[in-house]
């Protein structure tokens, strides 16, 4: 336990002795128009360039260059099978088996993929349990597989809201909803942290929760992958899905990521729309009729893999094996704690943190709701070089990522909302 301090030589000494302080050194930092940092804590939104990304990159774009199609067997990191070096790392990160996840699609495309496998709707079972106000990807998503199913999310969809004058859903109201309608709920499908509040759920317990009431159980790591230590093997989520552009510093629009228990991934008889790259591998070129799943994530891919995003993704995943989550995970516990310590001393009766203050119950994300003028501190902000995010209707987004971020951005940013209030 930290004992926290207002003063700037705080932030200094802390980081000074900070561990991974030298990995900030592997990322490019937005510029001011004078040259200077800019304080960037807006990683949740689009995490900040590695600066390794670009040799990754010229690395395929050489490949191609001097091999043209023979880059798919001959490339350095041959692009046939590029997607199998991803997934060590990618297991690492989400907790799983390598044969449990695969990079592929984007993250909205890998929920539409799973919910063809996964919800599959009875008369008596049809309804899909999320967060109310999840992203709206999630919930168009949701809402147009409840209507493909021929169901109407009006009956289909079970919202968990807050308790009036809360923000943030109680486990126990999720317990209750579930003892009450577990029977009729096909899926239970929640943002591992809610994008809007920085809230995280207890997936093990969730996840056994929903098992216990025949429900399947699934969930968006879009604000937990790179964020938090995740366990999805342990914890026995039926599959997971996340994008790659957020913690992940794989840049825009990347590859993103999914995830299917092995005791799914293996099932070559569940139901599911098929390309010809999750075809058995022997055969894939055999161009024969009849599909044949790879008894693995793999099994759900479609189509050939983006290589360049690929690489992107990988000059990223590189830093984190060598960090390690759990490091990361360390430092980031701080370092919030650190901010929501400076923001409470300089700007408590000014701003509420929607966030939990449980430090088991969030990641790196921090939601603020200002009491008066949050868009005009928010631009303030802004207009200073202070890099968050702004999300309708009242709420301003900020994240310390113990990657690159440092004790001194927080104590910046801290003073600047003193300042600006
Ligand atoms: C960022 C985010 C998305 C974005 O979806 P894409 O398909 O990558 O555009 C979806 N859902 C959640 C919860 C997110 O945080």
């Amino acid at each position: 336990m930290i004992d926290y301090r207002t003063n700037r030589n705080f932030a200094l000494a802390v980081d000074a002795r900070d561990p991974l302080a030298k990995y900030r050194e592997r990322f490019h930092i937005p510029k001011t128009k004078i040259g200077e940092d800019c304080v960037y804590l807006c990683g949740h939104s689009l995490g900040l360039q590695p600066k390794s990304a670009r040799a990754y990159i010229e690395q395929e774009l050489l490949d191609w260059e001097r091999l043209g199609v023979d880059a798919h067997l001959r490339a350095k990191n041959p692009w046939q099978s590029y997607h199998e070096i991803l997934a060590p790392p990618l297991a690492r990160l989400v907790g799983a088996h390598p044969g449990e996840v695969v990079a592929m699609n984007s993250l909205t495309v890998n929920l539409h993929l799973m919910m063809m496998t996964f919800y599959r709707p009875t008369p008596k079972r049809h309804k899909i349990l999320m967060e109310a106000s999840a992203f709206s990807s999630d919930q168009y998503a949701v809402k147009s597989q409840i209507k493909f199913h021929g169901y109407d999310p009006e009956t289909s969809l079970l919202e968990l809201q807050p308790r009036a004058g809360e923000t943030t859903i109680r486990s126990e109201d999720i317990d209750a909803l579930l003892e009450e309608k577990g029977d009729e709920i096909a899926l239970i499908l929640l943002g591992v942290v809610n994008y809007y509040t920085g809230q995280a759920f207890d997936i093990k317990h969730i996840t056994q929760a929903g098992h216990a009431r025949g429900c399947m159980v699934g969930f968006d790591l879009a604000h937990a992958v790179g964020n938090l230590p995740l366990s999805l093997h342990d914890w026995g989520a039926d599959f997971a899905v996340w994008c790659s552009y957020k913690y992940l510093n794989a840049g825009p629009g990347s590859v993103a990521g999914c995830f299917i228990h092995e005791r799914h991934a293996q099932d070559c008889d569940l139901p599911r729309l098929a390309g010809w790259w999750g075809h058995n591998k022997a055969k894939r070129l055999l161009m024969e009729p009849d599909f044949e799943p790879i008894a693995a994530a793999e099994g759900w891919q479609l189509s050939n893999s983006p290589i360049l995003s690929f690489a992107a993704l990988k000059a990223s995943l590189d830093i984190f094996d060598e960090v390690t989550i759990r490091k990361l995970w360390v430092k980031s516990r701080v370092l919030t704690g650190y901010l929501e310590f400076l923001l409470k001393q300089f700007a408590g009766d000014m701003l509420t943190i929607i966030t939990p203050a449980d430090k088991n119950q969030r990641g790196a994300q921090l939601s603020l709701r200002v009491k008066n003028d949050g868009g005009a501190l928010f631009q303030a902000l802004l207009a200073r070089n202070f890099i968050c995010d702004w999300r309708e209707p009242d709420v301003i987004r900020v994240a310390p990522v113990p990657l690159y971020n440092t004790f001194l951005d927080v104590y910046r940013f801290a003073g600047a909302v003193r300042g600006s209030l």
